[in-house]
Parts: structure tokens; sequence; C-alpha cells
């Protein structure tokens, strides 16, 4: 099959396209772990600006990454959406991307979210969550305090080779060195209540619960419990305290959500435009809201009760390419820990 038909067939099949489609139709082939109410919004908007049409495949986060890969240069994918920086940098690491050049995104989004093959349009933090009755705020005001014997059986976290905590251990690693987050992650693991299990929103309830004194979480799972009109989650909420960590010094460790465009991507210009696009006010507010998150650009006005709610605080800016290129070192690290 020619690439043409390929992509043809392919979006036939997901019964996004019909016969009517034309050569002369623009088209963009979105591979996408998202999939939140707002993306309706914020694709509907791009086509009606652009007369782009835009065909979503969406699937698991690592299931996206196999299948580009296994679809190599017949890939009918254009950009790539995904979360968490360690993600973006293993499509990068596996060549996957194609380089980004855009006054555009240079102008919007500041340096420290660019890379050169992807770029984040959307940040969370990784918080620690606390029992009112079991922990007090000033002995969890860092990630390097959840290695203190004082938290002894008290510490729970989601599996350690999560992107999410790998993206943690390699902002440990750029400003403690590896030998220090090393002992960091023993001294954690010796502090766990429990061995990992579930993911970050189990650790909050547990947390509520009192079998854990104090959670790493990202912060959109809180908020999405702070929005929530269930009882349940909002008792949670009640028992619960959350802190913004290393306020005092570099600042909370933040994680993306991201998009490169693909290297044998079919439709490059749409592509960038699309980029561009996400890179508007108004797309950052529906991309970032749809999943609790922060706008990448700057002065951008939030439009969330939860996020509001949770206040502004101190960000640690290291950049992105930096953080990418400590994941695999963290991991090791975790493993020798038994940070599983
Ligand atoms: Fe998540």
């Amino acid at each position: 099959m020619t690439k043409k038909s390929l992509v043809l067939s392919f979006v036939a099949a997901l019964g996004v396209a019909t016969a009517s489609a034309q050569a002369e139709d623009q088209q963009l082939n979105l591979y996408s772990a998202r999939h939140y109410q707002t993306d309706e919004a914020l694709y509907g908007e791009f086509t009606r600006q652009t007369g782009i049409k835009i065909n979503r495949i969406e699937a698991k986060e690592d299931e996206l990454l196999e299948r580009i890969r296994n679809e190599g240069a017949n890939s009918p994918a254009d950009i790539l959406i995904t979360v968490d920086a360690s993600r973006l940098a293993r499509a990068d690491e596996l060549g996957l991307f194609a380089p980004i050049k855009s006054a555009v995104l240079e102008e919007r989004i500041p340096p420290h979210l660019r890379t050169d093959t992807w770029i984040a349009f959307s940040t969370r933090a990784r918080v620690l969550i606390y029992n009112k009755e079991t922990v007090k705020p000033e002995q969890v005001q860092n990630y390097e305090d959840l290695a203190d014997a004082a938290l002894k059986g008290k510490v729970c976290s989601r599996s350690g080779s999560h992107p999410y905590n790998l993206s943690l251990g390699a902002s440990l690693i750029k400003h403690n060195g590896a030998d220090q987050t090393e002992q960091w992650a023993r001294a954690v693991v010796a502090n766990f209540a429990r061995a990992p299990k579930g993911g970050d929103t189990d650790q909050i309830r547990s947390v509520a619960a009192g079998e854990c004194g104090v959670a790493i979480a990202n912060s959109y799972y809180f908020a999405r419990l702070m929005n929530s009109d269930k009882p349940e989650d909002q008792r949670v909420v009640e028992s619960v305290g959350y802190v913004w960590p290393n306020q005092d010094n570099r600042g909370t460790h933040i994680n993306v959500s991201g998009a490169g465009i693909l290297k044998h991507a079919p439709n490059k210009d749409a592509a960038l435009k699309f980029l561009e696009y996400l890179a508007s006010d108004q797309a950052q507010i529906y991309f970032a809201n749809g999943n609790n998150e922060w706008p990448a650009v700057t002065g951008v006005a939030i439009e969330n009760p939860a996020l509001e709610k949770l206040g502004g605080f101190k960000v640690d800016t290291l950049p992105m390419t930096e953080l990418a290129g400590a994941v695999p070192e963290a991991q090791r690290i975790f493993d020798r820990a038994g940070f599983r």
C-alpha cells in the first residue's frame, strides 16, 4: 500500500473520514493520550480557524508510542500528545519526533518548557498530601523531608517506575546529585507505610483514611477531588492538607502535558499550525483546564475553582531538556533502592 492509501484506509476504518475525502482536504492526524470533555471545543475551534480537519486516534500513552514505532515510515501520525516529560523524552530518544522551528512557540512558551523536538502545553505540580491528624505540615515542606526517619511507616506512593515519579527522581538528581538521590530513595522506601500500589488518587484516599500519613500526588488528582460534588470525595478533601514542596528553595517540581511533530508526519505544515494554535490563549485554557492543569503560557487566566482555591506557588524551572536527560538514571537509582 502507498502511504496515502494507508492514511485513507486508516481514517476510513475509524469512521472519521468518508469517501468524500479529497486530495485537497487539509487533515491532521493526532495521536493523543488525552480524552477530556474540553477537547471537543479545543479541536473544533482549530478546524473552525484553519479549515484543517482533525482525525483523532486515542489510546493509552505507552500504546501510542509502540504504535508509532511499529508503523515506522508509513505512520499517518502527525502529532503525538501525551503526558509526562519522561514519556515525551522516550519518544524523542526513539527518534520519533521532527525538530520544531517556530517563532510563535518561542515567543509564547517559556524556555524551560520547550525542547528542540517537543513542547509542554500545560503543567501540573507533584505535591505532598498529608493527614491532618498524624502529620504536621512543618514535617513535609520539601521532597527531601520524605526521607526523614520521623516519618517511618507513614509515607505512601505509587510505583517508583511510574513516569511521574521518574520525573521527580530526575529533578532530584539534577538538584541534589545522584548519590544523595539514591540515599533519599532508600530512606523513603524505609519509611513506606506499605508497598507502592494504585495511582495517585488511591494515595490521597489512603492518606484521608489514615493508612498513610503523607503521599506524593499530582495536583490535578487533588483538584479533581476538590471539584467533585460526591460527599465521600469532599470528606477526603477535608481530612487532608496539601503542601507545595520546596517553596523556600528551588520551588515545586512540575510535570507537563506536551506534544511534538512526528518525523514521518504526512502533514507537517498543519502539524506546526496545530502546535502554534495550542499556544493561543483560548486553546491554553481548554487544554489545561480539561485536566485541572495550568497553562504553559504565562499570563493566561485560569478558569477553574479548585485551581483558584489551591492558589499560587513557586515553580521549579529546571529545563525540561535537563529533566528528561536524567530520567534513565532515576530509573536505575529507584531500582537499586527497591522503589518499585
Ligand atoms: Fe495522571
